[in-house]
C-alpha cells in the first residue's frame, strides 16, 4: 500500500507513455513526489481553445496526482523567443514577425499575451503553475547546454547557426518511431542546405551580418538567439532536475519538438530515459480540421464569453472527451455541456442543502468508480459518467452524493459547489450598482478603482464577468 493518504481507486495511477507506446504505472523517481513539465504557449497571439486543451489535460493530471497524495511540482514555460513560424529551422521568429507586423516591441507583445493566457487558464479553472519560466530569461542556461553538447561532439557550426548533429545520437528516431529516410513524412524539409542531415536542428541561430534583431544575445558563437527546442530542455532541467517524471504537450510536438528535446537532453545530461512518462494531448478540431492560429481560427475563451457561455462549460466539455482522442469542437456542443453542468450543479446544491451525514461505506462504490476511471489513463469521460450514475443511485443519501461530488470537484474543478443560479445575472441592486461603478471606472481608465471594486466583490464571493455588451456578475 502507498504511504500516502489516497482515495479508494487511486492507489496506482496508470498512464500512456508515448516513448514506450504503452500504458504503464506511474513510478516517480522520488517516492511521493512528481515533477511535471508542460510545453506552454508561444506568446505572439491569443491562445486558441485548442491550445487550452493542452493546458486543461495536464491540469486534470496534476489535480489527480495531488488527490493521490503526491507532492507535485508543475512547470509550464512561456515561449517568448526562438519559435520560428513553421516549426523547422526556416523563416522568421514568431515574436519578431508579430512585432514587425504591429510596430509594437516583442517584449510588449509577449507581456500582453502571457497575461491573457494566464487569465484564460484561470477562467478555465486551472491551478496556477508552480513555476512559469520564460525562455528569454533563461538564455544563459540554454547557451550552457549548447556548450555542453558542443564539448561532447554533438554539434557543428554553419553560417546560419549551431546545429545538433542527429547522426551523433543513434537513438534519435526511436522516440517518435521516425523513418529518417522519409523526411516528407516527418515534416523536416527546410532550406538550410548546409545542414548535414535534414533532421539536424538549430540550437543557436546566428543573426545574419547587417541585421539587427529585437531579441538577440551574445554567445560563444556570435550574436543570435536560441533555437526553440533547447529552451524546454534547459528550463525543465533547471526546475525539475536532470531526469523527471512527466512531460506533456500537444500531439503535434512528438515528431519534431519533443524528439529534439529528448536528443539534446539525453546527450547533454547522459541520462536515459530523460522523462518517465510522455503524455500527449490529441487535438481539438473542427470536424477533422485542426484549430490553428495560422489558419486564422481565433476561437478563444473570449469567444465563449462573447457567446454568453461560462468558460467552465468548456472545461466540462473537455472532460467529456478522452485526452488521447481528437475532440470535435462546436459552440453548440459546448453549450450543451454547459446545460449538463448546470444540471449537475443543481443536483449538487440540492444534495448539499438536504444536509445530514455521509456514510463512507455507502458511497465507497461510487467513489471507487470515479477515482479508478481517472487512475486508468485519465479516463475523464468514464469518471464523469460514474458521477451521473451516482446521482441516480437510490442507495445513496443526499449527504453521500454531496460528499462524492465535493470530492470529485477537487479535480474536475467545474465549480459544483456553485449556487444553481451561478451563471445568471443576479438582481441584487447593491451589487448591480457596484458593477456599474466598476464599468464606469474602467471606461475612464481608472483601473485602481475598478480593480478595488472587483476585489471587494471577489471577497464576497462575487465574480464580475465582462461581456461585449457590458459587465455582469455571478456568485461563485
Ligand atoms: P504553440 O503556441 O503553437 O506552441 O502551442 C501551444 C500548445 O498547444 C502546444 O502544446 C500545442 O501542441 C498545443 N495545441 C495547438 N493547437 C492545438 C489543438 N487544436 N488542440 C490541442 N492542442 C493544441
Ligand atoms: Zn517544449
Amino acid at each position: 500500500m502507498p504511504d500516502r493518504d489516497v482515495p479508494l481507486g487511486l492507489e496506482e495511477i496508470r498512464l500512456y507513455d508515448t516513448r514506450t507506446r504503452s500504458v504503464r504505472p506511474l513510478e516517480p523517481l522520488e517516492p511521493g513526489k512528481v515533477g511535471i513539465y508542460t510545453c506552454g504557449p508561444t506568446v505572439y497571439a491569443p491562445q486558441t481553445l485548442g491550445n487550452m486543451r493542452s493546458q486543461l489535460v495536464p491540469d486534470l493530471l496534476r489535480r489527480v496526482l495531488i488527490a493521490a497524495g503526491y507532492d507535485v511540482t508543475f512547470v509550464t514555460n512561456i515561449t517568448d523567443v526562438g519559435h520560428l513560424v513553421d516549426d523547422s529551422d526556416d523563416g522568421d521568429d514568431k515574436m519578431e514577425k508579430a512585432a514587425a507586423a504591429t510596430g509594437e516591441s516583442a517584449a510588449d507583445i509577449a507581456a500582453r499575451y502571457t497575461e491573457q493566457w494566464a487569465d484564460d487558464r484561470r477562467r478555465l479553472g486551472c491551478l496556477e503553475p508552480d513555476i512559469r519560466p520564460k525562455a528569454a530569461d533563461h538564455i544563459a542556461e540554454q547557451i550552457a547546454m549548447v556548450e555542453t553538447l558542443e564539448a561532447k561532439g554533438h554539434t557543428y557550426v554553419i553560417d546560419d547557426g549551431v546545429y545538433f548533429d542527429t547522426a551523433s545520437f543513434p537513438a534519435y528516431a526511436d522516440f517518435a518511431g521516425l523513418r529518417l529516410d522519409d523526411l516528407e513524412a516527418t515534416g523536416r524539409v527546410d532550406s538550410i542546405e548546409a545542414k548535414r542531415h535534414p533532421a539536424d536542428f538549430a540550437l543557436w541561430k546566428l543573426t545574419p551580418p547587417g541585421v539587427k534583431r529585437q531579441q538577440e544575445w551574445d554567445s560563444p558563437w556570435g550574436r543570435g538567439f536560441p533555437g526553440w527546442h533547447i529552451e524546454c530542455s534547459a528550463m525543465a532541467t533547471k526546475y525539475l532536475g536532470e531526469r523527471f517524471d512527466i512531460h506533456t504537450g500537444g500531439i503535434d510536438h512528438v515528431r519534431v519538438h519533443h524528439t529534439n528535446e529528448v536528443a539534446q537532453s539525453e546527450c547533454a545530461l547522459d541520462v536515459h530515459p530523460w522523462v518517465g512518462h510522455w503524455v500527449h494531448t490529441e487535438f481539438l478540431d473542427l470536424g477533422g480540421e485542426k484549430i490553428s492560429k495560422s489558419k486564422g481560427h481565433v476561437l478563444t475563451v473570449d469567444t465563449l464569453v462573447d457567446e454568453g457561455i461560462d468558460p467552465l462549460a468548456f472545461r466540462y466539455f473537455s472532460l467529456q472527451g478522452h485526452y488521447r482522442q481528437n475532440q470535435a469542437f462546436s459552440i453548440d456542443a459546448v453549450r450543451a455541456a454547459g446545460t449538463a453542468l448546470r444540471r449537475l450543479r443543481l443536483i449538487a446544491h440540492q444534495a448539499r442543502a438536504a444536509g445530514g451525514a455521509a456514510d463512507p461505506d455507502r458511497w465507497e462504490g461510487a467513489r471507487r468508480a470515479f477515482w479508478s476511471a481517472l487512475a486508468d489513463d485519465l479516463n475523464a469521460p468514464a469518471a464523469v459518467a460514474a458521477l451521473w450514475e451516482a446521482t441516480r443511485d437510490p442507495d445513496l443519501t443526499p449527504a453521500d452524493l454531496w460528499a462524492l461530488l465535493e470530492e470529485a470537484d477537487t479535480v474536475l474543478a467545474v465549480d459544483l459547489g456553485a449556487a444553481p443560479d451561478a451563471d445568471q445575472t443576479g438582481s441584487d441592486a447593491r451589487i448591480d450598482a457596484l458593477v456599474a461603478e466598476r464599468a464606469a471606472a474602467r471606461a475612464a481608465k481608472d483601473f485602481a478603482t475598478s480593480d478595488r471594486i472587483r476585489d471587494e466583490l471577489a471577497a464576497e464571493g462575487i465574480e464580475v464577468v465582462d461581456t461585449p455588451t457590458g459587465a455582469t456578475w455571478r456568485r461563485r
